[in-house]
C-alpha cells in the first residue's frame, strides 16, 4: 500500500494525459516519462489552426463574424502557425499543392461551423481559458477550455470544438471524460455547476451536450482521483504495461512496444517529475 506521506509523483494532470493513461499506461510512460518524440499529424495541426481562427473570430465586432471573416483569418493564422511549428510544417508538406489541399479542408470545417451556431449572437466570456485548480487531495488539474459562455441569467456553458467527426455513441466516453474534466475544474474554481457542456464536431456538424448535476461532477472528480492514484502506483512500481486496442494503429511507439515485439528503453534515471 502507498504511504500516505509519500510525495506526489504526479503534481498536475491534464485531460489528455489522463486519457493517455486510460488508453494505455505504456503510452503514458512513453509520452510523459520518456518524452519520446512523435510524428506531427496533419489532422492535429489543422485542429490547432481552426481553433486559432475560431478564437480570433470573437475578437471582431459581432456583426462582422461571418464565414467571410473567418476565412480571411485562415491565411494569417496559418502563417503564424507555420512560423512557430516550422519543423512540423516542413515534415508534413513538401509542395504548395499539399498545403493548399490541407487548407481547403480547414476552410470546409470553418464553413460548417457557421451551420452549427451563429457567432454574431454570442459574446463568450472567455476563449482558450487556461484553468489550473488544486483539489483537496493536493492534485492539481490543468487544461484549456476552448470557450466559456455566461448567459445574462448567470448560466455557464463550456464549449469544446472538435475538428473530427462525432463519435458513435459507444465511443463517446473519451470526449465526455474530457469535457467533464473541464467542468470539474470550473466547478471547483467558481463553486458553480456549469449548466451545459457542449462538444461541437466540425467534421460532420454533430453537437453533443450534457447538463451535469453536482453528483455527476463529484463522480467525475472521483474518477480523476482514481486515475491519479493508479498513475502514482504505477510510477512507484514501474509497471507501465501495454494495453493494446484498436488505437495502437495510431501509436508512434509500436517499435518499442512489447505487444509488437519491441523493448521499451530503460526508465530514465532519475525519473523526471511527471
Ligand atoms: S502500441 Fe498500443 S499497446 Fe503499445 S504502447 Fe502504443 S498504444 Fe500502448
Amino acid at each position: 500500500m502507498d504511504s500516505p506521506d509519500a510525495a506526489p509523483l504526479v503534481p498536475a494532470l491534464s485531460p489528455s494525459r489522463a486519457a493517455d493513461f486510460l488508453q494505455c499506461p505504456l503510452l503514458f510512460r512513453f509520452r510523459v516519462i520518456d518524452r519520446l518524440p512523435e510524428r506531427p499529424s496533419a489532422a492535429a495541426l489543422r485542429g490547432t489552426l481552426v481553433h486559432a481562427v475560431l478564437e480570433r473570430l470573437f475578437e471582431v465586432p459581432a456583426e462582422a463574424r461571418t464565414p467571410r471573416t473567418a476565412l480571411s483569418l485562415l491565411e494569417p493564422q496559418w502563417q503564424r502557425l507555420r512560423a512557430s511549428r516550422a519543423e512540423d510544417a516542413a515534415a508534413l508538406f513538401s509542395t504548395d499543392e499539399e498545403v493548399a489541399a490541407w487548407l481547403a479542408e480547414a476552410r470546409t470545417l470553418l464553413e460548417r461551423y457557421f451551420h452549427m451556431e451563429q457567432p454574431q449572437r454570442l459574446e463568450p466570456r472567455e476563449r482558450e481559458l487556461r484553468l489550473e485548480v488544486t483539489l483537496e487531495s493536493g492534485l492539481r488539474l490543468r487544461g484549456y477550455v476552448d470557450r466559456l459562455d455566461v448567459a445574462p441569467t448567470g448560466q455557464i456553458r463550456i464549449v469544446d470544438y472538435k475538428t473530427g467527426k462525432s463519435p458513435h455513441p459507444r465511443f463517446e466516453d473519451k470526449a465526455r471524460f474530457q469535457i467533464f474534466f473541464y467542468a470539474v475544474m470550473l466547478w471547483r474554481e467558481l463553486g458553480e455547476v456549469p449548466t451545459r457542456l457542449q462538444l461541437m464536431y466540425l467534421g460532420d456538424g454533430g453537437v453533443r451536450w450534457y447538463e451535469p448535476t453536482e453528483d455527476e461532477l463529484r463522480a467525475a472528480e472521483s474518477q480523476i482521483l482514481g486515475i491519479w492514484r493508479d498513475i502514482e502506483r504505477t510510477a512507484r512500481s514501474g509497471g507501465w504495461r501495454p494495453r493494446p486496442s484498436k488505437l495502437c494503429g495510431w501509436c508512434d511507439h509500436q517499435p518499442l512496444c512489447p505487444e509488437f515485439g519491441g523493448t521499451p528503453p530503460p526508465l530514465p534515471e532519475p525519473a523526471p517529475a511527471l
